[in-house]
């Protein structure tokens, strides 16, 4: 199931342009996506690299412009890459490794980049199938943490992510950067807490937390599926109130003297052991 998957619209081809200067208000509105307030009032976002325009084009997001360095149009994979986003509207802007520098604030950047256009799903779009397991994270921080969490929650199968409360934003820059595409592949759902709380009282399989104080291996946890994991907080971990809620709370052991494991990859370790039965090589 992809719930993300919508067919692709007719839409009118989109314009193709050559840009040479930095000053010109397209590549300023590109740049400006850095920001969350752009991002959040735009509704837009940007893939760096071919292989993310290529899996949005793929998973039928709509991808408003793609901006290719000017001579890399020859490549056969990149031309066919800019005609099928125009073919569905993108406009199409040639520019120079300099201007792709400034876009993407890196001294070797891409030769391509898409602007494409945020996706997430409605509360009422959560409907676990029996075998899944979904992933709550709580106010997590890290755009990092987050990318990260988004790639293997789509190596594992995963039904989607729900971010509870406030937190990172999915489609910044280094967010989208650590998923390495899994972005366009996972559901995404922002949650308040009274939302999830009210999501967590249907749920009809097992709602585990993950918690330094539990006294529970990870390994001898009851998975009952459709899984809810519940993760906690960088600095602060699991609220109270959400601990509450689970079912059960477990804790991955340390040998060693570190205080707990980062975010993701204790999201990473616990995803493997759930779906222990379901992935196989
Ligand atoms: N100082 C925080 C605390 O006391 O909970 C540490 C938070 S930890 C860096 C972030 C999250 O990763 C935790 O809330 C939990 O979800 C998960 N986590 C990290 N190490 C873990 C472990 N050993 N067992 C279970 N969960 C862990």
């Amino acid at each position: 199931m992809n719930m993300l998957r919508e067919e692709a619209m007719p839409r009118r081809p989109g314009k193709v342009l050559s840009i040479a200067s930095h000053a010109n208000p397209r590549i300023k509105s590109i740049r400006a996506l850095a920001q969350v307030k752009q991002r959040r009032e735009s509704g837009l976002f940007v893939a760096e690299g071919l292989k993310l325009v290529s899996d949005a084009l793929q998973q039928n997001w709509p991808v408003r412009m793609f901006i290719h360095r000017a001579d890399a149009i020859d490549q056969p994979a990149i031309a066919a890459a800019a005609a099928r986003s125009r073919a569905r509207g993108a406009d199409i802007l040639a520019v120079s490794g300099e201007i792709l520098a400034k876009i993407t604030r890196r001294e070797n950047p891409q030769t391509v980049v898409g602007v494409i256009e945020q996706r997430l799903i409605a509360a009422e779009a959560i409907k676990p199938r029996a075998d899944s397991v979904w992933i709550a994270l709580e106010r997590i921080k890290d755009p990092g943490n987050l990318g990260t969490i988004i790639r293997t929650a789509d190596a594992v199968g995963t039904g989607g992510i729900i971010l509870i409360g406030p937190s990172v934003d999915p489609f910044s820059v280094e967010a989208v950067r650590a998923t390495m595409g899994s972005i366009f592949h996972v559901p995404i759902a922002r949650l308040g807490d009274e939302h999830f709380q009210r999501l967590r009282e249907g749920w009809s399989g097992a709602v585990v937390g993950t918690h330094l104080s539990s006294r529970i291996d990870y390994r001898a946890a009851e998975y009952r599926e459709p899984v809810l994991l519940v993760m906690g907080n960088e600095q602060s971990g699991l609220s109270e109130a959400l601990a509450n809620a689970c079912d059960q709370l477990v804790r991955i052991p340390i040998a060693g003297e570190a205080d707990s494991l980062n975010l993701a990859v204790a999201t990473a370790v616990m995803l493997y052991e759930i779906r222990r039965n379901h992935i196989s090589l």
